[in-house]
């Protein structure tokens, strides 16, 4: 037969250098690693008090916390903590006591129902479950499982600041042989959203979060620049991956001040950006809608804000354009993540410290020390520029897999170590990233393919629409039709033909929307994504206006 060559693969790489990652350190010891120039500095505030903790404190605090998990309640290397918290101060100090253990941290909304969270804890094997007193209820009577709680008045828990009062000098001997966590060790069990079925535990190690932190915030050159004068809103939920990874890890190791919101609110986020002067301001999309249609930012001085990140979900080119004119002054663009992936794939270029010129709608280039590739979801092959694909990557921050899962491991990360994303997109010519969709959600009309995300991009823009949700609907001739459920803005009186002739007049026919319903709310996951399952099953029950 005939020998062909082996097909060259075409592999994106950053437009940054490579850099030097110490990835041989534990992740405590890696983001505190310049304490001894930031010991006064403040690390952690918190929004509704305005109580500060200085890096100094903030190290002093979590070797306490470890002590105490240890003295109290037995905690070694290997044994897994669950962290049942919504933002707050306690979540960073226990997590890094986590890392300093050697235990791994799962993280849970402590939203979720009592046999969810029991799920979780049972299949990572948590030993203990750090919570608010008003969350002890779902986890009381867990087997085997010790409960701590923030705040006082929970009974039959041990209290946070009794652990916080340990004295880790004294209990520094016996702590010799449990401390040294290897670089492979899982320091962090995020789980994914639960966009596209149950949430999967991740197993994130220290070398991995090391890895994919540098990528971001170390170099001479960073690819997202968070200085030591930089105060950082953290309002996104900690229990998922990008506001642990990209707010508390990245501004720990870059030494910016970090403000701690607990629960959304536009007027009081706006408060907040006035009171501690933030400067940067990572947020999913339904905080950037809420911003985007809100005439309140006119009242509101927020001429301190000199960055805004949004990842976790497309951002459309109208919707980020509507955002820069209300804030003229910061510099806006996306970041691209998947708890897979340890978790950043890809980050605004105009967030460097030597930033280049990007485009509304990319959700970055690849960043440093790993390798992106597009490949045609039916061959397998890469595809050059321009030409939409699947998204993979390769390099050290991936995860190290599933937990309890090496099956749907050995699916998602191949022999050659190319994490498969299941996102659609592709390469432009100046490096950028653009994301079409999830492969498994568009909408296969015929022989053409939808995005949801483009049309709800182009809904949401309107000015009578308050938000909104594409998905397909079963059809005899077509197969699937693009269908749009709708929330209309306070006041609106748009009408279904209305809302169909406007995207009409911007998509080809088989874009159309076939029907509109109109609801209350779109369903979303903590992380701002929208669950079109849930709506997917709305209607196969047989929705209607
Ligand atoms: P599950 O895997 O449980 O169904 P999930 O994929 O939503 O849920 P996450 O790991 O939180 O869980 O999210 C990763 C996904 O989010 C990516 O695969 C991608 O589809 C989407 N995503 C993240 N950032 C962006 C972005 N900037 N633009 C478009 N999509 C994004
Ligand atoms: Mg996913």
């Amino acid at each position: 037969g005939s020998l062909a060559p082996p097909r060259a693969e075409t592999v994106f790489r950053s437009t940054l250098l490579d850099i030097a990652i110490p990835d041989h350190l534990p992740l405590h010891d890696y983001v505190l690693e310049r304490l001894a120039e930031r010991r006064d500095r403040a690390c952690l505030v918190d929004g509704a008090t305005g109580e500060t903790l200085t890096f100094g404190d903030v190290d002093r605090a979590s070797r306490a916390v470890a002590a105490g998990m240890r003295a109290a309640l037995g905690v070694r290397r290997g044994a897994t903590v669950m962290l049942l918290l919504p933002n707050c101060v306690e979540f960073a100090l226990a997590f890094l006591a986590c890392s300093r253990l050697g235990a791994p941290a799962t993280t849970a909304n402590p939203l979720h129902t009592a046999p969810e969270i029991a799920k979780q804890a049972a299949a990572s094997g948590a030993t203990v479950v750090v919570t608010e007193p008003a969350f002890v209820d779902k986890v009381r009577g867990l087997p085997g499982v010790s409960v701590v709680a923030t705040g006082a008045g929970a009974e039959g828990c041990v209290s946070f600041s009794d652990l916080a009062a340990y004295d880790a000098a004294e209990h520094a001997a016996e702590d010799g042989d449990g401390l040294a966590a290897a670089a492979s060790d899982v320091v962090a069990l995020p789980y994914s959203s639960g966009t596209t079925g149950l949430p999967k535990g991740v197993m994130l190690s220290h070398r991995g979060l090391v890895t994919s932190v540098a990528q971001l915030v170390d170099g001479d050159n960073p690819h997202l620049h968070f200085r030591d004068d930089d105060v950082l809103l953290c309002v996104l939920p900690m229990f998922h991956v990008y506001s642990l990874h990209s707010i508390l890890l990245c501004g720990m190791r870059a030494g910016a001040a970090i403000v701690v919101m607990k629960r959304f609110n536009t007027l009081r986020m706006f408060e907040l950006v006035k009171r501690h002067a933030i400067t940067v301001i990572p947020l999913v999309l339904p905080i950037a809608v809420e911003i985007a249609k809100s005439d309140a930012i006119d009242r509101h001085d927020l001429s301190s804000v000199r960055m805004v990140i949004s990842g976790a979900a497309p951002m459309g080119k109208e919707l980020q354009d509507i955002l820069r004119a209300k804030l003229p002054r910061a510099v806006l663009g996306q970041g691209y993540g998947m708890t897979e992936a340890g978790p950043v794939l890809s980050m605004c270029m105009a967030f460097a410290k030597e930033p280049s010129p990007v485009k509304s709608g990319a959700c970055g280039t690849v960043v440093r020390n790993a390798e992106l590739k597009i490949i045609d979801p039916e061959t397998g092959l890469s595809l050059p520029r321009n030409q939409p694909g699947e998204i993979c990557i390769r390099g050290k921050q991936l995860m190290k897999g599933y937990l309890n899962n090496p099956e749907a491991t050995a699916e998602t990360i191949d022999a050659e170590g190319w994490l498969h994303t299941g996102d659609i997109g592709y390469v432009d010519d100046d490096d950028e990233i653009f994301i079409v969709d999830r492969l498994k959600e568009l909408i296969k009309y015929k022989g053409f393919q939808v995005a949801p995300a483009e049309l709800e991009a182009m809904l949401i823009a309107h000015p009578g629409i308050a938000d909104a949700a594409a998905v397909p609907m079963k059809d005899d001739s077509c197969g699937e039709v693009p269908v749009a459920f709708v929330v209309t803005s306070h006041g609106s009186e748009i009408t279904e033909d209305e809302i169909k002739q406007y995207v009409a007049k911007q998509v080809v026919f088989y874009k159309r929307l076939h029907e509109i319903f109109f609801v209350d709310a779109i369903p979303k996951a903590p992380s701002g994504k929208i669950l079109r399952k849930d709506l997917r099953a709305k209607l196969a029950s047989g929705f209607s206006n």
